[in-house]
């Protein structure tokens, strides 16, 4: 594993090319994703939850709506590494170097290659 490197803050979003291996776990209920790999940019550690589907009201006209379909293709991440960035905006809500970047969405069938 690389080491953090204290870059300093810039929004940008990253070569997908570049990219680390990043993991993405569903909740059991299908409402989260967890992605959780290294930042492109600044090597960091950095786990990110996803909220997916439709998160009002849980009863009501639509009935019984146990988890929402599978979600495809990719999930935006952000850097979240915690590391204080210099240069780092303070009205930005992010805790890492500001690096994002798309992580593809496994097959939730389970297909195997
Ligand atoms: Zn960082
Ligand atoms: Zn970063």
């Amino acid at each position: 594993m690389a080491e953090h490197r204290l870059t300093h803050f810039r929004e940008v979003q990253t070569d997908p090319a570049t990219n680390p291996a990043a993991t993405v776990e569903r909740s059991p209920d299908g409402r989260w994703y967890t992605v959780s790999g290294a930042c492109p940019t600044c090597h960091g550690r950095t786990v990110s939850r996803v909220a997916h589907g439709v998160l009002g009201p849980g009863k009501g006209l639509w009935g019984a709506r146990p988890s929402p379909p599978p979600l495809t293709g990719v999930l935006t991440v952000y850097c979240m590494c915690g590391f204080p960035h210099p240069a780092r905006p303070d009205s930005s809500p992010d805790t890492g170097c500001g690096a994002f970047w798309d992580v593809p969405v496994p097959d939730p069938g389970g297909a195997q290659p």
